[in-house]
């Protein structure tokens, strides 16, 4: 592969809808698409809490520009948050259907959570979420990183370096060669901060920056990940965590 054909594309997995109770009632399908085709970015992850259900609809508003990749924020037993990112919707439904089993029916409290919105391309609503969909499953960080692998996704460590619903925080340190395709960094951290991760964790670690937008204005390419690759794919964005074929992740990000 001749690594001249590889261009730079800003990708944000991490971007929360109006159906997560803390995101924010202006993540709409059609906003949300349209405020990261403006901010410069070119892939990004609709990734709502334990579900996926907006992403057809931001997909659709969308419509390749950005693109649009299906993903689930999973909390699990031990309240660590895991950005799960699929290849295809199919996969994401059927990792879901296997975590609901799990999922308990609390009911969402709106007055105290938030609503957990459904919508389509143009906005509408599809329906109501009955579900509080913030809650840990029933299953082990260790067995979700191995049931997404298995489905062909991607389990990335969400914001290790919170100080809550991070690995770190429920389980200490991770162990340097801990299964995950990668760990990601929140946007709040400087690039000093980020560099000391790099230290503890060496390459071939894969890590990634995320946005972890709840609302629109911190959509922008300050808070993503810049990725050497040959096109805007979910296996493109594999190759570049896995360090292969020229693929990568640029660092420091600044
Ligand atoms: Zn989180
Ligand atoms: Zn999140």
């Amino acid at each position: 592969m001749d690594k001249t054909e590889l261009k730079p594309f800003w990708v944000d997995l991490h971007v929360h809808t109006l159906l997560s109770p803390c995101g924010e009632l202006e993540m709409g399908a059609p906003e949300i698409a349209e405020k990261a085709r403006e901010a410069g970015i070119d892939i990004i992850g609709i990734a709502d809490h334990n579900t996926c259900e907006n992403f057809p609809g931001v997909s659709g508003a969308a419509a390749g520009s950005p693109v649009v990749l299906p993903c689930i924020e999973t909390q699990s037993a031990e309240d660590v948050h895991i950005l799960c990112v699929f290849p295809s919707y199919e996969a994401a439904l059927s990792y879901k259907e296997w975590l609901w089993k799990r999922i308990r029916p609390i009911p969402n409290d709106v007055d105290t959570f938030g609503y957990q919105i459904v919508v389509d391309a143009e906005n509408n609503i599809v329906k109501e979420e009955e579900t509080l969909l913030i809650q840990g499953a029933g299953y082990e960080v260790d067995q979700i990183v191995a049931r997404v692998q298995e489905a062909g996704g991607l389990a990335i460590l969400a914001h290790v370096d919170r100080p809550a619903f991070s690995y770190p925080a429920a389980l200490g340190p991770m162990a340097e060669d801990y299964p995950a395709d990668a760990f990601e960094l929140s946007c709040r951290l400087n690039s000093g901060e980020a560099q000391k991760w790099r230290e503890m964790y060496p390459a071939p670690r894969a890590f990634i920056r995320s946005s972890d937008s709840h609302s629109l204005s911190t959509l922008s390419r300050a808070n993503c990940t810049r990725m050497m690759l040959m096109e805007p794919t979910f296996e493109e964005i594999k190759k570049a965590l896995r360090g292969e074929e020229g693929r990568r992740i640029s660092w420091p990000w600044g």
